[in-house]
């Protein structure tokens, strides 16, 4: 706030009682004179802070009702398209409905076109939102080369040839299927229970058919603000057409590829719309060139028949528990960098271990390095294995996760 004006002094009048009625009349004149002009500037400046409380008023005014816009909660996600005179034409997502609305100077200040911005029901800008590649980055995990490989992968021999046929032909060989004539699977959907090698799978594929790996969580789809997730889609598949060739691995797609319930609340029907994005861009997938996309879900029971219609993940492959010769490969493939004391039992471990996932039995070989070197000890032996599974299936009973909980 600006200060107040220095007052002008005020004049004073010294009369001389020797003076001659003629000196005196002029001293009166002279002093007239300068209280005339003390008066214009206190006029002036008067003026002056009237002008400053009508805008200040008016701020006022402005902050009162950006306060009571504020206060409504922001529902809706638009995209600025274009700033003018009149205000900001925005377009809402989900949808692409144009709105010219009117934009407040503070956050004109703040907006630039293209922003994504929230608005109330009646299209006023709440918030500026962040940079869209940073809620991109975000919610997306871009991976130009994983390091898994075919061979880190224990068991599942039969469901991995089953993925390679339908992602890895595809996109290394696909003249094959124009010869034979048939369409390549447009999706392939992994179900089973967690930490049993599903994503696994996807990274390995992508890292040997030299593809850029992509994934996102289907709960990340799910998001706040209505017509975000058809955007997320829509993203994703744009990045995965930028990349190519590229693996999309929707993981825990059930979030939002369950099946209806008869609940209608306007959740339900937003994650209704990404699903429907989400069909609609593998519609039209045909054009969009060497991208595969592969999902997972740990209930495939939930899941929406839609889903499952030919064309979109048709290939349905089972990832299984491991069973007794794959939990021996697992252990194997996890003990391979240890510095291991002398041959372990796998067969036995194996035996043991019966309903260990994948990352079950990968933590139970962390946990016995982590016994040897509780101990003082550079190298991990077969009584280090039997301490980290008892210590395991303590904790089951207790019902604290150990350290598994944490490695998916
Ligand atoms: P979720 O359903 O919880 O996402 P997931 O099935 O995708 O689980 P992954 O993320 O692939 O499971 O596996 C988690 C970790 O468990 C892997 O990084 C790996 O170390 C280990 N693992 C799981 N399955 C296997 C397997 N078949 N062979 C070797 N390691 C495995």
């Amino acid at each position: 706030m600006s200060r107040s004006p220095t007052l002008p002094d005020r004049p004073t009048l010294e009369l001389d009682p020797e003076s001659s009625p003629e000196e005196r009349l002029a001293a009166l004149r002279d002093h007239l004179r300068q209280l005339a002009d003390v008066n214009d500037q206190l006029q002036e400046q008067l003026s002056a802070v009237r002008d400053h409380r009508a805008d200040l008023r008016e701020e006022v005014d402005d902050l009162q009702r950006e306060n009571e816009t504020l206060k409504t909660a922001s529902l809706y996600l638009a995209t600025v398209e274009d700033l003018s005179e009149d205000g900001a034409v925005v377009k809402q997502h989900g949808n692409n409905q144009e709105v010219l609305t009117d934009v407040s100077d503070r956050t004109r200040e703040r907006v630039e076109v293209g922003d994504r911005v929230t608005i109330n029901d009646s299209f006023s800008i709440q918030d500026v939102l962040d940079d869209e590649t940073d809620a991109r980055a975000q919610a997306m995990e871009v991976d130009q080369s994983p390091s898994v490989e075919y061979a880190d992968i224990g068991g599942l021999d039969e469901e991995l040839r089953e993925v390679r046929e339908a992602v890895e032909d595809p996109l290394v060989n696909p003249e094959q299927f124009d010869i034979v004539g048939v369409e390549p699977p447009s999706g392939v959907l992994l179900h089973g229970p967690p930490g049993t090698g599903k994503t696994m799978m996807a990274k390995a594929v992508a890292n040997e058919t030299d593809a850029t790996f992509i994934k996102m969580a289907g709960s990340e789809l799910v998001q706040k603000f209505i017509g975000e997730g058809s955007r997320l889609v829509r993203d994703l598949f744009d990045l995965a057409e930028q990349e190519e060739p590229a693996i999309l691995f929707i993981d825990e797609i059930d979030a939002v590829a369950a099946e209806r319930t008869d609940s209608k609340t306007s959740g339900d029907a937003e994650v209704q719309r990404t699903m429907m994005q989400l069909l609609n861009e593998m519609d039209g997938f045909d054009e969009r060139g060497d991208i595969r996309i592969i999902a997972a879900t740990n209930r495939f029971d939930m899941l929406d028949s839609a889903i499952l219609r030919p064309g979109r993940f048709d290939r349905l492959i089972e990832v299984p528990e491991p069973d007794q010769a794959a939990r021996e490969r697992i252990l194997d493939i996890h003990t391979r960098g240890m510095n291991l004391a002398e041959a372990v039992d796998y067969a036995a471990l194996a035996r043991d271990t019966e309903g260990f996932s994948g990352a079950e039995l990968e933590s139970l070989t962390t946990e016995a390095g982590m016994f040897a070197i509780r101990d003082g000890r550079e190298t991990v032996t077969m009584a280090d294995f039997e301490d980290a599974l008892a210590k395991i299936q303590r904790e089951e009973e207790n019902g604290t996760p150990g350290y598994a909980a944490y490695v998916q």
